[in-house]
């Protein structure tokens, strides 16, 4: 029986898994409704939460209820309509309804319905690969054949690798289309051997059309499915069937992946993702927020773009974050719920700066001026600020101990040095200072 009781005590799991930004974002808002059968209904505050929590959260929870009632627990979740949300999200699925066909075609192929080409933003970084995926999902197994896809982590494989199989399905809803990561075909591989079906398992491939597999790097240093994927490979390439998989390096950098693997895939097509550029960031991440129903103004989105570095799904997750503020809050998305939400995620994360911002924001907080910093003055009032000021340099910028001590008047690496360690061990026993530097570090945006 699970009871209200029962998620309660999921939460507090939930809780101790998972980092407190998550937990607070999406597992506090959600409210027990109701067990049935063996449904299990949950509800959450708006369609923007089911998507979000059935893609990332859903596996987890229904483990845990699983654990408790002993067998498989079904995992519902509703909106709670009783709330009156003026801004509510539109369903971010539009599309469901109007093609129900099409959407189980993607299912059944294990395909993202988001992941299309028409929500894919094409800039610099990527249109090379993109054209790829369009000229294969337009003619597949006719152009380049195989296709490889390789970019870094969250730059957009798999999504692309999913868009030629959508497309391949809704020109040809009768195309035998296959996804899968290579853990899964190693995973099924296994299985098949062990129970002596590997004359099924090969037949299932031999009859594709087009065989996407993600991530193939997992498979090198496995030779029994190095072997099997080599014969599968063979095979459809030999029958002009379209082969595109994806990894995150170069066929010949792929150590312990067989040699007549890799030259295989270095036959066709190599294509590569690159890091985003700042006005893709800018534009997924607008095309996100509309896709849920949000407005967000330039400046919000080039506020987020410029703070997440790395890759576009951390970029996403940022995004997630604030929208569900936004709905949770009741506030549209403006710059103050974009900074409060990142700081909140970011706030541990070291932020570079220049000497100069630094030098500025520490004059302004205490009222002095940039030439007192750089003065011989040994006065508490000015050799205090200074040596908060190189504390700061110290930590948040990438100068080295001489550059600092040129910054600050031509002083000696040493003389920096000590500044910095006295206000180390300052602050572990002043309050005062301790506050005043936290405060200087919030004008500073860290
Ligand atoms: P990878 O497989 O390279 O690690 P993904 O394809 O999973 O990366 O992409 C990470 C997330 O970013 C996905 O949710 C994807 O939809 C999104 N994404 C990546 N590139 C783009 C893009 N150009 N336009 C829109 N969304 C993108
Ligand atoms: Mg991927």
């Amino acid at each position: 029986m699970i009871t209200n009781e029962v998620w309660k005590s999921c939460q507090t799991e939930l809780r101790h898994k998972l980092n407190p930004h998550n937990y607070d974002s999406w597992i506090a808002p959600i409210s027990y409704e109701s067990f049935e059968g063996d449904t299990v209904t949950l509800s959450v505050p708006s369609v923007f939460f089911v998507d979000w929590i059935e893609e990332h959260y859903k596996g987890q929870i229904i483990d845990l209820f699983g654990d408790v009632a002993g067998k498989s627990i079904s995992l519902k979740l509703s909106v709670r309509h009783e709330l009156d949300r003026g801004a509510e999200p539109s369903s971010p699925l539009p599309k469901a309804s109007d093609a129900p066909s099409y959407m189980e075609l993607l299912e059944k192929c294990s395909l993202n319905e988001k992941h299309t080409f028409r929500n894919f933003v094409v800039g610099k970084s990527n249109e090379f690969c993109h054209a790829s995926c369009q000229a294969v999902a337009a003619n597949p197994g006719r152009v380049y054949n195989p296709l490889f896809i390789y970019g870094g982590v969250g730059l957009g494989k798999t999504h692309l690798l999913q868009a030629i199989g959508a497309e391949a399905l809704r020109k040809n809803p009768k195309a035998n289309v296959l996804y899968m990561t290579s853990e899964k075909f190693v995973n099924s591989m296994i299985n098949s051997l062990q129970q002596g079906s590997m004359a099924n398992f090969r037949n299932k491939y031999r009859s594709l059309d087009v065989l996407m597999v993600d991530d193939i790097q997992f498979i090198a240093g496995k030779e029994r499915s190095q072997e099997e994927f080599f014969h599968t490979f063979n095979t459809l390439y030999e029958s002009k069937k379209q082969i595109v998989v994806t990894s995150d390096k170069i066929p010949k950098d792929m150590k312990n992946m067989e040699e007549r693997l890799r030259s295989r895939f270095a036959c066709g097509l190599i294509s590569d993702i690159q890091p985003p550029e700042l006005e893709i960031k800018i534009a997924i991440l607008k095309q996100i927020a509309k896709r849920n129903g949000f407005d967000m103004d330039d400046d919000v989105a080039s506020y987020l773009a410029e703070k997440i570095k790395s890759n576009i799904r951390e970029l996403e997750g940022s995004l997630a974050r604030v929208m569900a503020y936004s709905s949770l809050t009741n506030r549209p998305i403006n710059m103050d719920l974009a900074q409060e939400t990142i700081r909140g995620i970011y706030g541990e994360v070291v932020r570079m700066l220049d000497i100069k911002q630094i030098q500025k924001a520490v004059v302004e907080y205490y009222g002095l001026k940039i030439i007192d910093l750089k003065s011989r003055s040994r006065s508490k009032n000015i050799a205090g600020p200074r040596h908060v000021a190189e504390y700061l340099c110290r930590e948040f910028t990438t100068a080295s101990l001489p550059e600092i001590g040129r910054s600050f008047g031509g002083r000696d690496h040493t003389t920096v040095l000590h500044a910095v360690s006295k206000i180390k061990a300052d602050l572990e026993v002043n309050t005062q200072l301790y506050n005043e530097i936290n405060e200087i570090k919030k004008k500073l945006d860290l």
